[in-house]
């Protein structure tokens, strides 16, 4: 799972700070990662060794925060079985016998509960209601 969000995840990432998005879809909501700054963030490397030091140390530390945002996707996007698209808690139901996303679910006339519908009742949660989903932006990266 987390390897499916891996490939599937956009870099954002600045000279400051790492930074990753995974857009759902189904619903085209775009989630970001926590950024994570970088440790050298706003130093000014001198001489010109210092600055191969730190695009080395840039390129490390990416790769961990790439990671960690894939583990924090990985708990908000799921893996549809039926059309392998990834889709965020909102757009996937768990139904009885197999997991899918709401569209594979109404062309299969399969009723499930949407994951994101557990902790509340509200018929339509807006997007972005607990900061982590956007529709804004264009995902351009
Ligand atoms: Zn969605
Ligand atoms: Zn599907």
């Amino acid at each position: 799972m987390k390897r499916v969000v891996k490939e599937a995840m956009g870099d954002c990432s600045t000279v400051e700070e790492f930074r990753f998005l995974v857009r759902c879809q189904e619903c085209s909501g775009i989630w970001h990662s926590t950024p994570i700054r970088f440790s050298k963030a706003g130093a000014e490397p001198e001489p010109e060794g210092m600055r191969t030091i730190f695009r080395t140390l840039y390129e490390r530390e990416r790769e961990a925060a790439r990671e960690m945002a894939a583990a924090e996707a990985a708990e908000i996007f799921n893996y549809c079985p039926v059309c392998g698209r990834l889709v965020c808690d909102r757009c996937f139901l768990i139904c009885e016998d197999l997991d899918l996303c709401i569209a594979c679910a109404n062309k299969l006339r399969v009723r499930g509960r949407i994951v994101a519908g557990e902790t509340s009742d509200a018929r339509e949660p807006p997007a972005g209601a607990d900061g982590k989903i956007t529709t804004e932006g264009d995902g351009t990266i």
